[in-house]
């Protein structure tokens, strides 16, 4: 079967690639822009900056100390890989293929006769191999080469790619092994690498390379950086530490891997210990958005209500890790409250990301720009991760790779089946052919126009004389739904909506989801927007932009009256808002409050998408509303409506 993430055994099972296929909509469109534009433009840049030369160079024998890129620009080419492969088997492009065929022999040339991978360490005028295994990156490029060698496995069988994987992976494992020395990689993702691997071919003992590395980790195992061991997770043994920390994309990578050793070893405590970390990280570490990691110093994530909106980091590969720890959850325990994270993640760091064309992209997002970030050129790289636009390429370059696996294998994300029947979990076009236990089909085609209609059409197209239950997820934020089943209507609860019978092809199930945009609060304890408020409309956040604003200068000094409702526009939301009239100061620290209850004329603020921000140029934005001050008083628990 062919999906990104299969265990061997939990409460949800994923269903192959082959048997989902989205047919357009929200995520559809972002599919085939990804097909059809970013795999070759990451191709181009790579090429362009000599990051695939470096493998020609290996192999060649002309390395030296001038090699362009990080020590982990090898692994941007294995998640390209990893994303072609998936691409390659969702379209059928030859050029998909075409490119799998010509970075595979480049990369297979590379490759030293002990089976050693590398264009960073180990050849002439380089440091040697493992010398600096904190920070050089060197297990972590493997793990994405055997992401993407599983990616490959899972759709077209063994070739030349998973060939080369295999003698990397049986390199680590000798270096490695139990009787090696009791080294791990800084930047964890060989461990997730292993695990599936092993999966994939069925070979336990990837499995177990995959556990030693864990349980080396948080015992001081690397040595101490200015950062501190946390930075790395080395600080605290993955089954004791209570929350996540350090590096935000290293820690979900490391929790990511966490579970899937957890269920293939039976491992309950380690996966306990994995949900307890997530529950308390997105209870007090997590951003509106789903984003994750609240500084730029390292990364990383901050101390619990540690969540300034303008100085967010929330990498988009944080994004996209966060995904694979919460799916992985999801299929070990079956909870809906990790397909919920999902989607929140999705609609407002995964899809903020990439530009309409294909072609850039957010590193950062933050949840508020003070001030309109510079235009970037087509051409231009970018040195920072906090630019306030979407940049072509950057100096660090993980993010656009990332985003581009993601969407090549998206549909793998949107439904599981149990021995009851089919869960649909995201709501997009698409045509499910799912078979349960004992070869019985459950296909359905669902229509919708989400997220921006809350209407959820599932059709079924074939008879099944034995019942079967087909489950909805009811999101979190969906107070008031209801299903529609057989011409009778009923309200259903966040969770799943659950129907079981002997289902005929042309049945239609229709679930309604509350989409109007609503006020969301943040928790006093959120000391940087405490006194703020947020719009959502249904899974999307949304936005002001400056540009939106009567007077752009006003930006600063907006406030919002949260008792009026929300209306909902085409473009998103509008609600009651004034711009203080505040007098410039010498000193911002006056003897008593200084936001006057009166003056400046009220007028309709408009929110957009947040993924939608500066799509029409750079702007400032932002998420969070101050509350206008005579409205300060408003219950934390909700809207009142009207005046
Ligand atoms: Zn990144």
């Amino acid at each position: 079967m062919t999906s990104p993430v299969l265990p061997s055994h939990g409460r949800a099972r994923p269903l192959g690639l082959a048997q989902v296929s989205l047919t357009g909509g929200f995520w559809g469109s972002r599919q085939a822009v990804n097909a059809t534009a970013t795999l070759a433009h990451c191709e181009s840049w790579m090429e362009r900056l000599g990051w695939l030369a470096n493998f020609d160079r290996v192999a060649d024998g002309t390395t030296g100390p001038d090699r362009p890129g990080w020590s982990f620009s090898d692994s941007e080419v294995y998640k390209l890989l990893e994303a072609l492969a998936w691409e390659s088997a969702r379209s059928g492009d030859p050029e998909a293929e075409a490119a799998i065929k010509r970075l595979t022999a480049r990369v297979a040339r590379a490759q030293d006769p002990d089976g050693y991978l590398n264009t960073c360490f180990g050849h002439a005028g380089q440091p040697p191999r493992y010398s600096d295994l904190e920070m050089g990156h060197e297990l972590y490029n493997t793990g994405h080469l055997l992401q993407a060698a599983v990616a490959r496995l899972r759709t077209r069988g063994e070739d030349d790619l998973v060939r080369v994987a295999r003698r990397a992976a049986d390199h680590v494992c000798r270096v490695f092994g139990p009787d090696g020395p009791a080294g791990i990689c800084g930047h964890p993702e060989i461990e997730v690498g292993l695990a599936e691997f092993g999966r994939a071919l069925a070979e336990e003992r990837y499995v177990e390379q995959a556990r030693l590395f864990l349980d080396r980790r948080g015992h001081g195992t690397l040595r101490d950086i200015p950062l501190g061991r946390a930075y790395f997770q080395d600080d605290v043994p993955v089954r004791e530490a209570p929350v996540w920390r350090g590096h935000a994309v290293r820690a979900l990578y490391l929790a990511a891997a966490a579970v899937d050793v957890a269920v293939e070893r039976g491992d309950d405590e380690l996966l306990r210990a994995v949900e307890r970390q997530w529950e308390r990280s997105v209870a007090r570490r997590t951003y509106l958005t789903g984003g994750m990691g609240s500084r730029h110093q390292d990364e990383g994530f901050g101390e619990d209500w540690e969540l300034p909106p303008d100085r967010a980091y929330c990498e988009t590969c944080a994004g996209v890790a966060s995904i694979m720890v919460s799916w992985r959850l999801h299929l070990a325990t079956g909870d809906v409250r990790y397909t919920d994270l999902i989607e929140r993640t999705l609609y407002n760091v995964m899809a903020t990301s990439p530009s309409a064309d294909g072609r850039a992209f957010f590193y950062a997002n933050p949840l508020h720009q003070r001030v309109p970030g510079r235009p970037a050129g087509p051409d231009e790289v970018s040195p920072r991760a906090e630019a306030g636009v979407r940049a072509a390429w950057f100096d660090v370059s993980c993010c656009p790779t990332n985003v581009a696996r993601t969407l090549a294998s998206l549909h793998g994300y949107l439904a599981t089946t149990d021995d009851e029947g089919l869960q649909i979990h995201q709501y997009a076009p698409c045509e499910i052919r799912a078979e349960l236990p004992g070869g019985r089909p459950a296909a359905v085609d669902v229509e919708t126009a989400y997220p921006a209609s809350g209407a959820v059409r599932v059709r079924i197209v074939a008879d099944a004389p034995a019942p079967w239950t087909l489950a909805l997820r009811v999101p979190a934020w969906a107070a008031g739904a209801t299903l529609t089943d057989s011409g009778r209507t009923r309200p259903v609860e966040p969770g799943l909506a659950r129907v079981r019978r002997a289902f005929r092809a042309g049945d239609e199930i229709v679930l309604h989801l509350p989409v109007e945009p609503r006020f969301t609060w943040p928790d006093p304890r959120i000391d940087a927007v405490r006194g703020c408020v947020a719009v959502e409309r249904g899974p999307e956040v949304l936005c002001v932009e400056s540009r939106d604003l009567p007077d752009p200068g006003g930006f600063d000094s907006l406030v919002v009256d949260p008792r009026s409702v929300p209306q909902a526009v085409p473009d998103g939301a509008l609600v009651r808002g004034r711009t203080l009239p505040l007098a410039e100061p010498s000193w911002p620290y006056p003897a008593g409050p200084a936001d006057p209850a009166e003056g400046g004329e009220w007028f309709d603020v408009l929110l957009r998408p947040y993924h939608e921000w500066a799509r029409r140029g750079p702007s400032g934005m932002r998420i969070f509303l101050p509350v206008s001050p005579e409205h300060r008083a408003v219950p934390l628990e909700g809207s009142v409506p009207g005046e």
